[in-house]
Order: C-alpha cells, then structure tokens, then sequence
C-alpha cells in the first residue's frame, strides 16, 4: 500500500492527526512500536483547554470524558515544600487519565475515522526513494511508502534524528528528567493534584490523585539530573512515603521546542517536535493541537499548494510558539523566586494573581494576559 500519510507514533500527536487525516479522507497508515493499551510514564493531568480540545477535535462530550477518567478534581495545591502557598477550588476542572486507556480510546477514534493502525511495528529507518515517495522500513522488514510521513513519535523521536535535527547541545538543554512513581492512594490522603516547589530549581514536583493510586513525581531540566534522586527522597520523606519500588524516569522537552519541524514532505509533532509548556510541563494538549496544525498544513497543501515547510511553521506560531516562549521566560523569574511565595506580602499577592493564573492554566488566557485563546 502507498499511504498518503505514514504516521510514526500512536499517541495523542498521532492519533489526533491520524484520526482528522483519514476524515478528510486520506489513506493514512500509523504505525507504533507497542501494542495498545501500552504503558506510558505521565502524570495524565488533563487542564481544561485540554479537554476542550478533545471535545471539539473527537467529538466527545464531558460526560464521556469524565467517565474517561480516573479522578476529575474541582480544586488544586501549591506548595513550598511543606508551606502551603495556594489550596483552592477551579470553577473548572482538571481530569486525570491513566494514559494506557485514553491513549488506546483516542487511537481507536482514528482506526473508526478510517485509519490503518499498525500495532507493534517499530520504525528504523526511513528516506525518501524519489521525489514523490518516502520509504519507511520497520523493525519486522516491512518495507512502506508514504507521500508525507508525520513523526510523532515522542521525545527521543526517530524520525527527528533521521531529519537532521541537532540532538546536541541546544537540545539537551532543554530536556528535563521525570521520575515518578504510584502509590496506593489510601497512602497519602490526597484528593486534588498538587504542585510541590523547592525540591528542585528547574522544575517541581507533584502528587495526583487517581481513582486507586496515587502518581507522585518529580522533573527538572537534565543540568539537574544527578541530584534528582536525593530531591525526589527528601520530597517523599517530607510527604512521609517510603517508597517499596524504586521510580520510573522519562525525558520531557522542557524549553527545546523546534521552531520549524519541518524537513521537505516530512513533519514533527508531540514530543518530537518538542512542543512541550516550558513551564508546567504540560505536553497532551500541545500534542493534540499540533497533531491537528500538522493535519491542517497537510491539506493546505494538498488543496492549495502552500509549500509544507512553511505552512506548519507559519500555523504553529499562530497558534501554540508565543505561549511555550512567553512560559520560558517566566520559568528562570518563577521558579528562581518560589522561595519567596510562602511568605507574605507575596503570598498574599499570588492569592489576588489566582484566578488569571488559573485561567492561564487553563488556556482562557495568555501568560502575559494580551489576549484571549480560542480551540
Ligand atoms: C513523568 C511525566 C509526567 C507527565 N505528566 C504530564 C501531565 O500530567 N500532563 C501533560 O499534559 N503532560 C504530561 N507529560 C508530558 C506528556 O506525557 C507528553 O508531552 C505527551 O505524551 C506527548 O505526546 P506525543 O503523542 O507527542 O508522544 P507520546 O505520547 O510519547 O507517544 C509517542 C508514541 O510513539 C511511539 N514510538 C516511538 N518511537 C517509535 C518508533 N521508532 N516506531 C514506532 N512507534 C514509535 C511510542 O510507542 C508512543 O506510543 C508528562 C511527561 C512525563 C515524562
């Protein structure tokens, strides 16, 4: 089969594309590695933006995202280490998924849009044999042709290091590490996600609550890593948790995102792309939405001939590149001055600066306040 789009990587990235592709009517082919449901290393907080997205893109309603989900939490925690700085109620809220489900749910939307999905097929390789065709090769020998291949195949993505990308020092400094590690949620009475800063100056830690578990974590950029393990022992300690099992680790782009990923008839998304809020950490929704910008410069394309390399990178900077820069210059001011939001009089002015946080957070507005978003 010649697909029109080979897409590498079934997570939110390319399922969201793959499922918009095929209902527009291309033959689209995805392909992962595991089989689904497969195991995802995430806290799988979903904000509000990011379920709305989902709605509006699947089609599915609240209600189907709440039973979706393990906990749905009306209300949030930040914390200075042990200090409280914020507890307080959101008007709306944030979800938590176990992302082996709704990772498989979201790939199953794409497989009824008419998607092929291949499971348990590895990519490792691809180039392009003529002008008009590349040429994807899999770890079992199959050997498939595509007219547009779209990489969405998380952070330490293939087809980023196949395109050229440096993977060398701009990159690197800006990957974080994520340990995390889950606990039965009768261990710590915890009902809403909390923010825990202080353990480390690059990043936080975190507990969320699921429906049995509990998923606590910590992240901070690479330059940190070799400290990672004692500040995630003093976060525990702090919390009281003896941990019975040692924890997971991940990379997250934490600030590296490419501003044009873009290379010929060859697009990135997700985490290969690096498209990750270099503040919070929050990587689903910019997965979703440049799973669906990638779909939209494809047809562009296709329908209107703008060239690919300059459409997406015109659609990502429209949509998604102001709001991971304006995050990076906030985070060095944030998290260097966490210190100080423990104490009053700055505690008391981050009570008043809540609600337009919370509405950043949630993607009604800008960090910088200028101007409402819309999904
Ligand atoms: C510890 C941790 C906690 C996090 N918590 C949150 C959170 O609470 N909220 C949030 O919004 N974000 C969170 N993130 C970030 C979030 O998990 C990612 O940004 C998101 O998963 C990116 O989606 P994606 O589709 O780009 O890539 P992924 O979800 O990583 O999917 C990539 C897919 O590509 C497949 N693949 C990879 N290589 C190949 C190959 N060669 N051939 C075929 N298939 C391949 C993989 O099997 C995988 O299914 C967290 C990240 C970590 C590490």
């Amino acid at each position: 089969m010649i697909a029109d789009v080979v897409i590498v990587g079934g997570g939110p990235a390319g399922s969201t594309a793959a499922y918009l592709l095929s209902g527009w009517g291309m033959r689209v082919l995805l392909l992962d590695k595991h089989r689904f449901p497969r195991p995802k290393l995430c806290g799988g907080l979903l904000t509000a933006k990011t379920s709305a997205l989902v709605s509006r893109i699947f089609g599915v309603p609240s209600p189907e995202l709440d039973r979706l989900s393990e906990h749905v939490a009306w209300g949030y925690g930040l914390y200075y280490r042990r200090r409280p700085i914020l507890e307080d109620s959101t008007e709306e809220p944030f979800r938590l998924v176990r992302r082996e489900v709704y990772d498989a749910f979201l790939l199953e939307k794409a497989r009824e849009a008419g998607a092929e999905v291949l499971e348990g097929e590895r990519v490792v390789d691809l180039d392009p044999e003529d002008p008009e065709r590349m040429v994807i090769r899999t770890a079992k020998g199959r050997v498939l042709k595509a007219r547009f291949i779209l990489g969405a195949d998380g952070v330490k993505s293939l087809v980023r290091r196949r395109l050229g990308f440096s993977e060398k020092a701009a990159w690197r400094r800006g990957l974080a590490l994520a340990l995390e590690v889950s606990i039965p949620r009768r261990a710590l009475p915890v009902a809403e996600p909390r923010v825990y800063l202080g353990y480390v100056r690059t990043g936080y830690a975190w507990a969320f609550p699921r429906k049995e578990d509990l998923l606590l974590g910590i992240g901070a950029l690479l330059s940190e890593a070799g400290g990672l393990s004692r500040a995630f022992g003093e976060f525990l300690s702090d919390l009281g948790i003896e941990l019975r099992q040692g924890p997971r680790a991940h990379l997250i782009p934490f600030g590296n995102f490419l501003r044009r990923p873009a290379r010929g008839r060859v697009l990135l998304a997700g985490d290969a792309a690096g498209l990750v809020e270099p503040l919070l950490g929050e990587g689903i929704f910019y997965a979703h939405r440049s799973g669906e910008l990638a779909a939209r410069a494809l047809r562009l394309h296709l329908e209107q001939g703008h060239p690919l390399e300059e459409i997406y990178p015109f659609l990502l900077e429209q949509n998604i590149l102001p709001q991971l820069r304006q995050a990076l210059k906030l985070r060095g001011f944030f998290f260097r001055r966490a210190h100080l939001l423990s104490r009053n009089p700055f505690r008391r002015i981050w009570h008043l600066l809540r609600r337009p946080c919370l509405d950043v957070v949630h993607g009604k507005r800008h960090y910088f306040l200028s101007r409402w978003m819309s999904f």
